[in-house]
C-alpha cells in the first residue's frame, strides 16, 4: 500500500523533501538569515556565511529531488566556499533540481531562536528566498519559534531550522 501511495504521488509528479540545519552563535560573526543581516550581538559560525535558513532549504529540496545533500555539493573542506554567500549555493541547489526536470512548489521553514525577535524580518527574507526559488512570495513560509529557554538553543548558544519543501516536474 506505501508503495502504491508513493507511486500516486510520482505520478502527480510531486515530490517533497525534509531539511535541517544548525549553527552556533558566537560573537564577532555577522548574524545571517533568510539570505539577510539581521543586527544583532551574535552571528552563526559557519564555514560559509552560517545561514541556517538557506541551508536548511537547500537539504530540502535536494532531498525531495533525491540529490544527497548541501554537504555533497558543497563541502566545508573546500576554500571555494570559505565565506560563501549562501543565496549562491540555494541558487545552484535550484539549478541541480532544474537539470533534473523538477521546479519548487513551495516550502515551510521553522526557525528555533531564543534571539533576536525575528518575526518583523520575515518578509524581506521572503523577498529575498522567493525570486531564488524562482516561485511567488507565497510560497516562502517562514515561521519562528523561541526554545522557552531550554536546552543550548534556549541559552543562546546556537540556531536550529527545519524545512519542507514540495518540488514537481515541470512537464
Ligand atoms: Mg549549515
Amino acid at each position: 500500500m506505501v508503495g502504491r501511495e508513493c507511486a500516486y504521488l510520482c505520478a502527480m509528479n510531486m515530490r517533497i523533501g525534509f531539511g535541517f540545519d544548525t549553527h552556533r552563535l558566537v560573537e564577532g560573526r555577522p548574524l545571517m538569515l533568510g539570505g539577510i543581516h539581521i543586527p544583532h550581538h551574535l552571528g552563526l559560525l559557519g564555514h560559509s556565511d552560517a545561514d541556517a535558513l538557506l541551508h536548511a532549504i537547500c537539504d530540502a529540496l535536494l532531498g525531495a529531488a533525491n540529490l544527497r545533500d548541501i554537504g555533497y555539493h558543497f563541502p566545508d573542506t573546500d576554500p571555494k566556499y570559505k565565506g560563501a554567500d549562501s543565496k549562491l549555493l540555494l541558487a545552484d541547489t535550484v539549478e541541480l533540481l532544474h537539470q533534473k526536470g523538477y521546479r519548487v512548489g513551495n516550502v515551510d521553514c521553522t526557525i528555533v531562536a531564543e534571539a533576536p525577535k525575528l518575526n518583523p524580518h520575515v518578509p524581506q527574507m521572503q523577498m529575498v528566498i522567493a525570486p531564488l526559488l524562482q516561485v511567488d512570495i507565497d510560497c516562502v513560509s517562514i515561521k519562528a519559534t523561541r526554545n522557552e529557554g531550554m536546552d543550548a538553543i534556549g541559552h543562546n548558544e546556537g540556531m536550529k531550522v527545519y524545512a519542507v519543501a514540495l518540488i514537481f516536474k515541470a512537464d
